[in-house]
C-alpha cells in the first residue's frame, strides 16, 4: 500500500549557525564552486560549515552531475551517457577552494560506468591539484566502488587523500533492494580492504550506512564486525529520508537512542570514531571528528 510513516519531531529542525558559517558562505559565493551542502540542503550545514579551528568542513561533487548509475534512495540525476569529463576540472576545483576558509574538504562523485577507468584517474588528479594549491586543507574522497576494479582503488588511494571514504550503504542482504544492481556488498567491502592496503600508512578508510530501510540490529551488528574485519577505521550511521514518492519508502524511524546505541556499540568494536544520529550524512561534522582523533 501507500501507508507512510508521519515524520517525527526529532527530524523537524532549525538550523543552527556556528560561527565562521558567514565568512564559508561568502568565500562560497564569490569562487562558482557549487557544495552539496546547499544544493541538498543539508540539515546540517550551520554545524559542518560553522565548525571552528580548521575544521569547518564542506562537501563538493566532481566527474558532473549525472550518474550512470540508479540507487532506489539517491535523487541524483541519472543518464547511460553522461558526456565527457571536464579536463579543467582539477585545477579550476583546486583553485576556487582557495577563496574558502575551511579545514577539511569532502569530494565526492557520481559513478561514470560510461568511462574506462570509470574516472579514478581524473579524480586522483583532483586531489593532487586540491592539495598543491591548499596544502593544509585535509581532504576526505567518498569514492565510487570502481566496479570493484583495483587499479582504479590504487590510484586514488594514493592520489595524496587523508581519507579514503566508499559507503556500503546498507546491509548485506538489503544491497539488491536499495542499491543499482552493479553495486553490491562484497564489492564494496573489497575496495575498502584494498585501499587501506594500497594507501599510504595510516590512510583512514570510512564508510556509511543508512538506518530504516529494514534491517535488523543482527544485520548492523554483523556489517560493523564485517567492516572491522578489513581495517575500516570509521563508521556513520543516519536516517534514510525518501527523496521523492518514486523513491523506496522508509520502513522505520529510528529513534536517536538507537542511534546513541550504534556509536557507543561502534566505538567498542574499535572504530575510531562513529558519527550517529537521525541527520548525519557521511561527511557529518568530518573535520572535527578528524581532527579530534587523529591529530590532537
Ligand atoms: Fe555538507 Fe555533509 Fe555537512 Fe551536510 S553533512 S552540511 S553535506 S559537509
Ligand atoms: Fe546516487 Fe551514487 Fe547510486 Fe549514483 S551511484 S545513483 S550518485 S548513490
Amino acid at each position: 500500500g501507500d501507508k507512510r510513516l508521519r515524520l517525527p519531531p526529532w527530524l523537524k529542525v532549525d538550523i543552527p549557525k556556528g560561527k565562521s558559517f558567514q565568512k564559508i558562505k561568502e568565500g562560497l559565493r564569490n569562487s562558482g564552486l557549487a557544495t552539496v551542502c546547499e544544493e541538498a540542503r543539508c540539515p546540517n550545514i550551520g554545524e559542518c560549515w560553522g565548525g571552528g579551528e580548521g575544521s569547518a568542513t564542506a562537501t563538493i561533487m566532481v566527474m558532473g552531475d549525472t550518474c550512470t548509475r540508479g540507487c532506489r534512495f539517491c535523487s541524483v540525476k541519472t543518464s547511460r551517457n553522461p558526456g565527457p569529463l571536464n579536463p579543467n576540472e582539477p585545477l579550476e576545483t583546486a583553485q576556487r577552494i582557495k577563496a574558502w576558509d575551511i579545514g577539511y574538504i569532502v569530494i565526492t562523485s557520481v559513478d561514470r560506468d560510461d568511462i574506462p577507468d570509470g574516472g579514478a584517474s581524473h579524480f586522483a588528479e583532483v586531489v593532487r591539484q586540491v592539495k598543491k594549491e591548499n596544502p593544509e586543507l585535509l581532504v576526505e574522497c567518498l569514492l565510487p566502488d570502481w566496479r570493484g576494479d583495483l587499479d582504479c582503488v590504487d590510484v586514488t588511494a594514493k592520489s595524496g587523500l587523508d581519507v579514503y571514504a566508499h559507503n556500503v550503504e546498507t546491509v548485506k542482504r538489503l544491497q539488491k533492494f536499495v542499491r543499482d544492481p552493479r553495486a553490491g556488498y562484497e564489492q564494496s567491502m573489497l575496495t575498502l580492504e584494498e585501499a587501506k592496503k594500497r594507501g599510504p600508512p595510516g590512510l583512514v578508510t570510512k564508510t556509511s550506512l543508512m538506518l530504516g530501510m529494514g534491517e535488523t540490529d543482527e544485520e548492523i551488528l554483523q556489517t560493523m564486525k564485517d567492516l572491522r574485519s578489513i581495517g575500516v577505521d570509521c563508521v556513520t550511521f543516519g536516517q534514510y529520508m525518501q527523496p521523492t514518492k518514486r523513491h523506496m519508502k522508509v520502513e522505520e524511524y529510528v529513534h536517536p537512542d538507537k542511534f546513541a546505541m550504534w556509536e557507543k556499540v561502534g566505538l567498542e568494536l574499535g572504530f575510531a570514531y562513529v558519527p550517529s544520529g537521525p541527520l548525519v550524512r557521511s561527511s557529518y561534522k568530518a573535520g572535527e571528528f578528524f581532527l579530534k582523533t587523529f591529530v590532537e
